[in-house]
């Protein structure tokens, strides 16, 4: 098929893990120039507060509650384009990254209209990273795995295959993993992983009132439930999650600090 010629483009936009600082020079002028930016809720409040109300539309949840279909998010994009449109499609973190941008990057391609992709920080890495955590590490891990945690690792057609993880012996960075924490960890400790292996959740890292838990494989569940840690959070497995505590009493965060301020609002 033809690029059709009419139509404008869209721009498959990552916002980075949610501190407006850390958007691409190329992602905040595509967010100036654009006539219509596509988001949903997880570039968090500050991007999201910035957008202008003009100019953006959220196809994340709709009213009632429930997920927009990317099909309905899909159709918009070519529907809006064919108007001549330039489009930001608004992703948090990289938009290729668990976030569905290669469908959309398909869907585009199918239908003829000309896009772009911009890659971004993804929060698999910078949310470790700004809790002081290296996903790799010269001593400790040689590779790293991004993992969704969405599915049932009990399922017999379970994508994810844990067993295998497990024997890496590298990072493991669970993405969409909150809920099903007690499942993964069990499942990892069943492939014979240490339960003492370390295990940090980083929860709206970057955004104002990031938290960071940590414990092992066998504590992590209980210390989840006890600081009530809540998506979006990411789930750092492997010897570099001790990492935050060796160098925890000097690493400046802006992000921590502005939730003790919340905190005490709220107390
Ligand atoms: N494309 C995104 C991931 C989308 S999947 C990226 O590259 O970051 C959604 C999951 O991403 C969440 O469930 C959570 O695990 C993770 N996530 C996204 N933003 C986050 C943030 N600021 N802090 C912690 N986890 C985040």
């Amino acid at each position: 098929m033809e690029t059709d010629p009419d139509a404008g483009i869209v721009y498959l936009v990552g916002s980075g893990p949610g501190d407006p600082d850390l958007l691409t020079v190329k992602a905040t002028r595509l967010l100036e120039e654009a006539d219509v930016i596509l988001h949903d809720k997880l570039p968090g409040p500050k991007i999201i507060d910035s957008l202008p109300e003009d100019r953006r539309e959220d196809v994340g949840k709709r009213a009632g509650g429930e997920r927009t279909p990317q099909s309905a998010i899909n159709e918009r994009l070519v529907e809006l384009a064919r108007e001549g449109k330039t489009v930001v499609r608004l992703k948090g973190g990289d938009s290729f990254v668990f976030g569905r941008g290669g469908e959309e990057a398909e869907y585009l391609a199918e239908h003829g209209i000309a896009f772009e992709v911009v890659p971004a920080v993804t929060s698999a890495i910078a949310a470790p990273a700004v809790a002081g955590i290296p996903v790799t590490h010269r001593d400790h891990a040689s590779s790293v795995s991004f993992v969704t945690g969405h599915e049932d690792p009990t399922k017999e057609e379970s994508s994810v295959d844990w067993e295998a993880l497990a024997a890496t012996g590298g990072t493991i960075v669970v993405l969409m993993g909150v809920g099903r924490l007690p499942d993964y960890t069990a499942a990892l400790l069943e492939a014979g992983m240490a339960p003492e292996t370390p295990v940090a959740l980083i929860e709206r890292g970057t955004w104002p009132g990031q938290r960071v838990a940590t414990g092992t494989l066998e504590t992590i569940v209980g210390v989840r439930d006890e600081e009530d840690i809540s998506p979006p959070a990411v789930t750092v497995i492997g010897y570099v999650a001790a990492t935050r505590e060796t160098v925890a009493a000097f690493l400046e965060n802006e992000y921590e600090d502005e939730r003790e301020g919340a905190e005490g609002e709220r107390e």
